[in-house]
């Protein structure tokens, strides 16, 4: 088996065009908030972070040596692409999801509501079952950026199982 470590952090703007904001996403999940996070894709913490603590497992580099965060064609991109082509590169190298847990940090907005939702959209860009894949949110006791509404933090732990 192996296990990789993912962690990601926006920053939270106002949204277009008041500030650089883009909508606020986590794992293709919007959310109905006056702020939203500043990415050349679609911003997608939970995304980014899978997607890194997949490759980190495959021992196969990271999101942004991957998908350049210079290149056009990931300009607003769906981030679900990155999941997708880091969960092919482990079915191509024989693995299969474990389990996944995943850490979002933010006070605003609260993410309880959408959890199963979330899960369930993991869950099937990972191929996985929903009770293999585990999401929690905490605030971040309103100290530092975090708490103070300025940025979200996502951190996923993954094990890959031979397949
Ligand atoms: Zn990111």
């Amino acid at each position: 088996m192996r296990i990789g470590h993912g962690y990601d952090l926006h920053r939270l703007e106002p949204i277009a065009p008041e500030g650089a904001g883009r909508p606020f996403i986590l794992a293709g999940l919007r959310f109905d908030h006056p702020t939203g996070p500043v990415g050349h894709s679609d911003g997608d913490a939970v995304y980014h972070a899978v997607t890194d603590a997949i490759l980190g497992a495959l021992g196969a580099s990271d999101i942004g040596q991957l998908f350049a965060d210079t290149d056009p064609r990931y300009e607003g991109a769906d981030s679900k692409t990155f999941v997708e082509a880091a969960a092919s590169r482990m079915r191509d190298t024989g693995y299969a999801i474990g389990n996944l847990d995943v850490t979002v940090i933010c006070e605003r907005p609260k993410i309880a509501t959408g959890k199963a939702k979330m899960i369930g959209n993991l869950a099937g860009l990972l191929g996985c079952p929903s009770d293999r894949v585990n999401l929690k949110g905490k605030t971040h006791e309103a100290v530092d950026a975090v708490g103070e509404g300025r940025a979200v933090e996502v951190h996923a732990v993954v094990l890959l199982e031979k397949a």
